[in-house]
């Protein structure tokens, strides 16, 4: 027995100790608060966690093209469409349902009733159409440029065309989050130009995931069908992605110290949760008890029928993934660590995994979808408004949408949000009702999101165990070697 603990405790010691990290950096984080430290000193403070994401953002290029391409190459056409097909089915459904379940839960507890004065309002904006937005969505799935796709999305041009003054365009979104916080608490005027940037959907992270993923599939395809003529290149690719795996484990290790830092950095500046109205907190009670429905009861009962397999055991051989999207908040950052995750603790064939998981990364957001179901209905209540049942229709098919469309990085499904929002002629201003606390939903969300995922690919890897073809022995190797 002592032997056996011996081992559990050996296998799980990273997953354990990030646990521990996100313990003490809440710890860390309320006690750090006492000392009132200004923004700048607080971004020192959590450097060590802002370089884990740095290290975990640099895998997902080369990850992404590397994964779809040496898994795409190694299947032959039929199959990989038969996992693309299946995969994009059960995202459909799954986000449908996140969005319905959302729906019913903001309907009936109605979070939205009371004073709406009493919620700070920031700001006026400009509307954005969602044809636009969704034009946007398809222009970046054919980048003109591979070269460019990799460093700047073309979301971000809209943000040069709109936004007057360049000094208010931040780097990326967590910082105009953080910076819009401060100044809802301070009282400071939030300038038109910062609204516009939010709510034009316009974020810059420079990097254009669905572009790549795009170029990569047609690639891998391509590369797949040459037969012999390609192999030296199939194999270039399956040698880069071992690589970046490797690379993916020695920063898993960092991550109990990372976690620790990004949660305690947020802690230090988020917003005095005393001063949180009962609207706010009702909201968010609403979100999390939806994220829980569907993460505890939906995505594992889809997996027990599908596979006849217990699934909190699959989701216990995901907890590294499910810790590091809570810290990060960033679906896309935490990619790396899903994709090991499925490959080495629960068996999921690679080639499934690294078709299945970047694509659902990207676009599977089930977390999202019912997030932004709620907000936007809790801010049609919030104003007063009763939604008819065509406006509630059009609020679940906008929020599919909008969660496909938003990125995984942080807080990217509330800029999306006002897709939603506009479809149903809602005030898109009051998006900046939901920054105070966006940063903590949006962890939540975004572990809901990877947990999506990573059930989908052990859904699909289940459904074509039978039908795939040997594993190709570099990808054995691999294997024997984790
Ligand atoms: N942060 C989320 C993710 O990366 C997206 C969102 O803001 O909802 O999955």
């Amino acid at each position: 027995r002592g032997q056996k603990c011996k081992k559990w405790f050996k296998e799980n010691l990273l997953l354990l100790l990030t646990i521990l990290g996100v313990g003490l950096g809440i710890l860390m984080g309320f006690l750090m608060r006492m000392a009132n430290l200004s923004e700048q000193n607080i971004a020192y403070f959590a450097f060590p966690g802002e370089l884990f994401l740095r290290m975990l953002k640099c895998m997902i290029l080369p990850l992404i093209l590397c994964s779809i391409i040496s898994a795409l190459a190694a299947l032959d056409a039929k199959t990989s469409g038969r996992v693309g097909g299946r995969a994009v089915a059960y995202y459909a459904f799954t986000t449908l349902i996140a969005v319905i379940i959302g729906i019913i839960l903001v309907v009936s507890i109605h979070p939205g009733q009371g004073d709406p004065s009493k919620i700070e309002r920031a700001g006026s904006s400009r509307r954005v159409s969602a044809a636009d937005s969704f034009l946007d969505l398809i222009r970046n799935m054919f980048p003109d440029n591979i070269a460019q796709a990799c460093f700047q999305s073309y979301n971000s041009r809209i943000i040069e065309s709109t936004v007057p003054n360049p000094a208010y365009t931040p780097p990326n979104i967590t910082a105009m989050a953080s910076t819009m916080t401060t100044m809802v608490m301070n009282g400071t005027a939030i300038p038109e130009e910062i609204t516009v940037f939010v709510t034009q959907g316009g974020y810059s992270d420079r990097l254009n995931v669905l572009g790549i993923i795009s170029f990569s599939i047609f690639f891998g395809v391509v590369l797949g069908r040459m037969g012999e003529k390609g192999k030296p290149l199939v194999q270039v690719f399956t040698i880069f992605n071992d690589c970046i795996m490797t690379l993916v484990y020695l920063i898993m290790w960092y991550s109990p110290i990372g976690i620790m830092f990004l949660i305690a950095g947020k802690i230090m500046q988020m917003i005095d949760p005393a001063k949180l109205v009962g609207q706010l907190g009702m909201y968010m009670v609403t979100v999390i008890a939806g994220l829980a429905i569907h993460g505890f009861i939906i995505l594992p009962g889809l997996y027990l029928i599908f596979t006849r397999k217990n699934p909190f055991k699959y989701i216990a051989g995901i907890g590294q993934a499910l810790v590091t999207a809570f810290g990060t908040a960033s679906s896309s950052a935490t990619l790396p660590v899903t994709i090991r995750c499925l490959e080495d603790k629960n068996g999921v064939d690679p080639r499934v995994a690294r078709l299945v998981l970047p694509v659902g990364a990207t676009i599977n957001m089930d977390g999202t979808a019912l997030y932004e179901a709620v907000a936007s209905i809790f801010i049609a209540q919030v104003n007063g408004i009763t939604l008819n049942f065509g406006q509630i229709v059009a609020v679940s098919v906008t929020a599919t949408a909008a969660s496909i469309g938003a990125a995984g990085i942080p807080s990217a499904g509330l800029i999306t949000m006002v897709i939603v929002l506009t479809a149903v002629g809602l005030p898109i201003e009051d998006v900046t009702l939901l920054f105070a606390i966006d940063w903590f939903l949006d962890r939540f969300r975004t572990a809901t999101n990877v947990l999506g995922d990573s059930i989908g690919a052990g859904i699909i890897d289940h459904n074509v165990r039978g039908t795939l073809p040997p594993l190709p022995t570099d990808y054995e190797e691999v294997a024997a070697e984790s």
